[in-house]
């Protein structure tokens, strides 16, 4: 059976995009969450509810000991399952300008984000490698393209995201494996819940922030048969912020 692995999956884009793809692609969802079980089971209920199937797999992904318990554990308990697809959702922002940011809040934003990636995906990859086939879709932001202010660590975090995949991309290529980056503007969530929509929207073309069933179809496509030629691409979905 055909897994999709989303880290983040507990809440806002994460969630949508485990829904979506166990509705578009029949996959069985690995929730992927750091603490919030009740948001993860409410995941899991939503999947159900479109006529899924999938199950809680609770880790930090900023410690590789933790990925590797959990992932090895349930591979050792699951041979018949092997994890297809692969999205690195999971992120965190710790707002604030440089010149005061606590070094807390660089490294568990650029952990959570790159070191995160390379703790799942090394972990997650090995089965794709063997079988020859895989999809990785990473989840960047427009801060990693354009860079916002306030965000320096969020946009190292998911800098090192950009270019990492396009890397690993060209690696794995051979193998039939795409990664790709998912950029999202402003998408409506928990994480931009505090920011003044009425006055950020002013600054994007379509005049709305995004819906994170937006970002959820995009990645669909990008885990489809018809995305089998796309690798080591960057897809901005921002409305139509220039990038
Ligand atoms: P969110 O609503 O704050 O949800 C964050 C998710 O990540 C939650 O499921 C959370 O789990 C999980 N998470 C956080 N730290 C984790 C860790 N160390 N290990 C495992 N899971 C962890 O955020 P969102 O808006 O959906 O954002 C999802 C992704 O999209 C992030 O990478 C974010 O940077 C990116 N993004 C978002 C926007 C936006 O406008 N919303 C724009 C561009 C990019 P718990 O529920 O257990 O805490």
């Amino acid at each position: 059976m055909s897994c999709a692995l989303v880290t983040g999956a507990s809440r806002g884009l994460g969630r949508a995009i485990a829904v979506q793809l166990a509705k578009d692609h029949g996959l069985h969802i690995l929730v992927n969450f750091a603490s919030n079980q009740q948001a993860a089971e409410e995941t899991l209920a939503e999947i159900q509810s479109v006529g899924g199937s999938g199950e809680l797999l609770q880790f930090n992904v900023q410690t590789k000991t933790e990925v590797d318990e959990a992932l090895n554990g349930w591979k050792e308990k699951n041979e018949d399952k092997t994890i297809s697809v692969l999205v690195n959702n999971a992120g965190i922002t710790r707002d604030g300008l440089f010149m005061w940011m606590p070094e807390k809040d660089w490294d568990d934003v650029v952990d959570v984000s790159a070191k995160g990636l390379f703790n799942v995906t090394q972990n997650a990859i090995q089965q794709m490698l063997r079988k020859r086939s895989g999809r990785i879709v990473n989840i960047a932001s427009v801060s990693g393209l354009k860079g916002v202010p306030g965000q320096v660590n969020y946009s190292a975090a998911k800098g090192a995201i950009i270019a990492a995949s396009r890397s690993l991309a060209q690696e794995v290529a051979k193998r039939k494996i795409t990664v790709n980056v998912v950029a999202p503007g402003f998408i409506t969530s928990d994480m931009t819940k505090d920011l003044n929509e009425e006055e950020l929207k002013q600054m994007i073309p379509m005049n709305r922030f995004g819906k994170a069933e937006e970002v959820a179809h995009l990645v669909s496509f990008l885990v489809s048969d018809k995305a089998a030629y796309i690798t080591g691409e960057v897809i901005n979905i921002n409305g139509g912020i220039y990038s």
